[in-house]
């Protein structure tokens, strides 16, 4: 029965570009048939077909027109108008009579065809914008199964929040990370501020995700570390990215985040930290103890020669230099733990910079250091860590530059801060590595810089404590032509 009424309604056949041939011939040729038995058999008047014929011949057109397209359309009024002019032929029309039938039969053809023409040629639109659609939406239903399928592969968490279609999605990997399905619907905030806070509250925690940021504010995060408390009270820590997606005219359409979960490369950080920590407290008590045996053992040596005496400056220097590397070490153990304490105190900058680089001036004869500064310069910091900045620049612009080159240092005051440059002459820095080399270990990866020992800890440490001062570094100068490092410190004290 359902098949029958889809086979005979036209309207649920709209979309379908299959039109028959053989229903629209044998249903008109069937009605020209009945309409003679029913004229000669029934009726018995010939002439009656006229009054009823063309009403159905009409429906017909308009019916066969309006499931079949033209090809229906055409097929109906051919068979009619060939049933008209049989109807001319049989019933024994002469002369002028014979001439109307005649004449209004081509009329009739003509605007049959156009009503069936037109009506066919609207319903095969009809079935191909449809048709279109069918594909359009197919074609997107299909987009968006393998987009899910290659997102549900990434190793990667991946949250998708969707203005338009009102919609918070994720991974399979996002709820592997979090511990539970995340879907929100994006309409419920009572939150004008935030619109899509709520939600995002909802599905993931009571904090600001760089994902809602993305989409309300059109942020572009980069790598932002965020801690997040799984239901099973898992502590976790994540590193994130989000960006909001836009259309031809700047609108935010939606938002996507990537969401890495990194707890166990912290936790593997964490105990790498613990060791260097431990590894250098241990390492510093036999140090000490050396330095202390050999500042004895040179007191007491007496009419040695000179050999032994170079000998024994040498193993005095290295120790020191180990003595230096494991306080760096600690230094920066301190740091990662938060347990960089320090002792402020007011005391003149000048004559810091000027005993340090006397000291430094000793352990190199080919660079002469240069100090500006004459003016007296008080601060309020930690003497000995100002002292350890300045020394690591000092050091630093000694073994970057080469010798016979001079190293300036000038101090410039200004409002409530002075600034501290120290100027070589030396390899200069590549302006992408001028924040870098600031970071933990960091060291630049030129192989023509390989040659020079260290291990980049001094610039982060330096960073550290003049940013703990609330003061500033960084580094200007080009590749080959010397580097200038500064840092500032406030003059008065801050609260
Ligand atoms: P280290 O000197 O022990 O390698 P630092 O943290 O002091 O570590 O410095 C980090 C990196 O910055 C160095 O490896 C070097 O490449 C670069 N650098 C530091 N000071 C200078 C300078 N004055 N001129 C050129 N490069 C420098």
């Amino acid at each position: 029965m359902k098949k029958l009424a889809y086979y005979l309604n036209p309207v649920t056949r709209l979309g379908i570009r299959k039109y028959s041939f053989l229903f629209p011939l044998l249903f008109n040729i069937s009605l020209c048939i009945v309409s003679e038995v029913y004229a000669y058999g029934i009726a018995k008047n010939p002439n009656s077909v006229g009054s009823y014929i063309i009403f159905l011949n009409v429906f017909s057109i308009i019916y066969f027109s309006f499931r079949d397209g033209i090809r229906g359309g055409v097929i109906a009024v051919a068979v009619t108008i060939f049933y008209y002019f049989y109807i001319i032929h049989t019933r024994g029309y002469t002369g002028v009579q014979w001439d109307t039938a005649f004449e209004t039969t081509l009329i009739l053809a003509a605007l049959y065809l156009l009503l069936g023409g037109t009506i066919g040629w609207l319903k095969q639109r009809i079935d191909m914008l449809i048709g279109t659609e069918t594909q359009a939406r197919h074609l997107a239903e299909e987009g968006k199964i393998r987009l899910q399928t290659i997102l549900d592969q990434l190793p990667v968490g991946v949250l998708l929040a969707d203005v338009q279609e009102k919609k918070l999605e994720g991974n399979k990997q996002i709820e592997k990370i979090l511990g539970k399905p995340i879907r929100g619907n994006l309409n419920r905030s009572p939150d004008y501020k935030s619109p899509y806070a709520y939600a995002f509250e909802k599905a993931l925690s009571p904090k600001e995700w760089p994902i809602v940021r993305a989409l309300v504010k059109g942020e572009i995060v980069n790598s932002e570390e965020i801690e997040f408390i799984r239901n099973d009270k898992k502590h976790l820590h994540l590193r994130v990215n989000a960006a909001p997606i836009r259309n031809k005219s700047n609108a935010i359409l939606a938002a996507v985040s990537t969401i890495y979960d990194i707890t166990q490369e912290k936790e593997l950080e964490h105990r790498k930290d613990d060791f260097v920590n431990m590894a250098s407290h241990e390492l510093k008590t036999p140090i000490t103890s050396m330095k202390l045996y050999i500042d004895l053992l040179k007191k007491r040596m007496t009419d040695v020669d000179e050999r032994s005496e170079k000998i024994v400056d040498s193993i005095q220097k290295q120790t020191e230099r180990l003595h230096e590397l494991v306080n760096d070490l600690l230094d920066v153990s301190r740091i990662q733990t938060g347990k960089l304490h320090f002792r402020k105190e007011e005391f003149i900058l000048n004559t810091l910079i000027g005993e340090t680089i006397d000291v430094l001036q000793e352990t190199t004869k080919n660079q002469q250091i240069i100090f500006t500064g004459k003016d007296t310069i008080f601060v309020y910091a930690d003497r000995f860590r100002v002292y350890q900045v300045i020394t690591n620049l000092l050091t630093n612009a000694i073994k970057y530059s080469p010798s016979g080159s001079n190293i300036i240092v000038h101090i410039q005051k200004m409002e409530g801060k002075i600034v501290v440059s120290v100027a070589d002459k030396g390899i200069g820095i590549d302006p992408t590595q001028r924040t870098k080399i600031f970071e933990r270990l960091y060291q630049v990866t030129d192989p023509k810089e390989k040659t020079f020992p260290g291990l980049g800890m001094g610039l982060y440490i330096s960073k550290e404590i003049v940013k703990r001062h609330r003061g500033n570094i960084w580094v200007e100068g080009e590749k080959g032509k010397g580097s200038t490092f500064y840092f500032s410190l406030p003059t008065k004290k801050i609260h």
